[in-house]
């Protein structure tokens, strides 16, 4: 089995099939993958925010813009575990990054000058040993700073102690928003979280000189350890912290912020499929044809935003109530949206779109969000209504269910089918979500 293994690996190495090999480690580890080559990403989006957790509901701890480099330590639900300047260490949303440019070249190799270095789990002796590595031996150095490099080791990152390696002129390290990036062209320190300080001192124990809001923009007057010197427009100088803000030069500004709907997983969920199929229309149309399109124009507008977009079934499948909810709960999703299509039996059908949550607390703010963007639209709205359904009472997520117009009432049915009340709905639901995710 493990010559099996070996031979496996070999093959994937020769090929750089970075995304399977690090499938196989998945299954060593129940959550955490950690990395092999794919050891270092590109930003692409103009701006991402770096979270101390894989995903939106964890505080914002700073930023990374495009172009900035960053280093894997693991990843979790699509977001990767980050090493920032500093031995901080943050989260990222994976599909904001440019996983193409993964390379290990990329990354600076290091000799080791003593027989057997002792490879730690972190930067501390007295961390766990993961191994040693031998005299001469060749290895990647994913980050550096003063004591100790932290190197690619069987397929994870280990640390060893920096005076045993050998060839490590100072590495750039990942650049981030904690380093002095753009060395000549910096020229504006901009400000992303609320009340930041500015302080007499390059520590948060300085003396506030005043507090100033998200988008106050300094001059850069220089850097000192993980704080930027700044000059306010009245003259006043201070320092504040660079993991609150962005740095950029006059030739390349951050061209948009960090929008949170761009680091949101959303599960749509088009309803019924397959065997089931849903209402029938008084033209034999089925709902679960109606659903399906409906989810994939939806997530054709949602990812327009930068979100992760995920749908319960992409073709006409068979899928239970269960699983639908089970796999919002198992990805963590950030949003669950079931679409229907509503039909009476009466001889007078109703008409209307009806937005139905299950607990006001989980899901109250999602339903009001999306149905307040739902009320422009060609099919009149019935409001928010709670109701015990399936997908959404064992749904550990904040999910909705929304009966998109009656599909056996003669007006309602003729908006369905057309494109522009399509068009309406994905992007009712996208403005909603923008909304939702602020
Ligand atoms: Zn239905």
């Amino acid at each position: 089995m493990k010559k099996i293994l070996q031979k496996v690996l070999t093959f994937l190495r020769k090929y750089k099939i970075i995304v399977a090999l690090a499938f196989l480690l998945a299954i060593s580890s129940v959550s955490t993958v950690a990395l092999a080559n794919a050891n270092s990403v590109v930003v692409k989006s103009d701006s991402v925010n770096v979270r101390i957790g894989p995903g939106l509901s964890y505080a914002n701890m700073g930023q990374v813009k495009k172009g900035d480099k960053l280093s894997i330590i693991s990843e979790k639900n699509k977001w990767y575990e980050v090493r920032l300047a500093g031995d901080k260490i943050g989260w990222v949303a994976s599909w904001l990054l440019d996983n193409t440019t993964v390379s290990s070249t990329a990354n600076k190799v290091g000799l080791i000058k003593v027989q057997n270095t002792t490879v730690f789990k972190n930067a501390d002796a007295s961390s766990d040993v993961l191994g040693t590595v031998s005299q001469s031996q060749k290895v990647s150095i994913m980050y550096q700073e003063s004591d100790w490099t932290q190197i690619l080791y069987k397929g994870t990152a280990g640390w060893v102690k920096t005076e045993f390696i050998e060839g490590t002129q100072e590495t750039s390290g990942p650049d981030s928003a904690h380093n002095s990036n753009n060395k000549d062209g910096v020229k504006t320190v901009t400000v992303t979280q609320p009340s930041t300080k500015l302080r007499i001192e390059p520590n948060s124990n300085g003396r506030i000189v005043k507090t100033v809001n998200v988008g106050k923009n300094f001059d850069y007057l220089g850097k000192d350890g993980k704080w930027y010197k700044v000059r306010d427009s009245d003259g006043s100088v201070g320092y504040v912290a660079s993991w609150v803000v962005t740095v950029s030069g006059t030739k390349n500004p951050v061209k948009s912020a960090a929008t949170n709907i761009s680091e949101s997983t959303i599960i749509i969920d088009p309803g019924h499929g397959g065997d089931d199929t849903g209402a029938i229309s008084s033209k034999k149309t089925y709902e679960k044809n109606f659903t399906l399109e409906y989810a994939q124009a939806i997530k054709k507008e949602l990812e327009k935003t930068g979100a992760r977009v995920i749908l319960t079934r992409n073709g006409d499948d068979t899928k239970s109530l269960g699983e639908r909810a089970r796999q919002s709960s198992k990805i963590e999703a950030d949003a669950f949206i079931s679409l229907h299509f509503d039909s009476t039996s009466s001889s007078s059908p109703g008409s209307g779109i009806t937005t139905y949550y299950y607990q006001k607390n989980k899901d109250g703010k999602l339903a009001k969000d999306i149905n307040a963007q739902l009320k422009g639209v060609q099919i009149k709205n019935r409001g928010t209504q709670e109701k015990d359904l399936y997908v959404l009472h064992y749904n550990s997520q904040p999910s909705v269910l929304i009966e998109l117009g009656y599909i056996n009432s003669k007006s309602d049915y003729k908006h369905i089918t057309s494109q522009k009340y399509k068009t309406q709905i994905a992007k009712a639901v996208t403005a909603g979500l923008k909304n939702y995710f602020q």
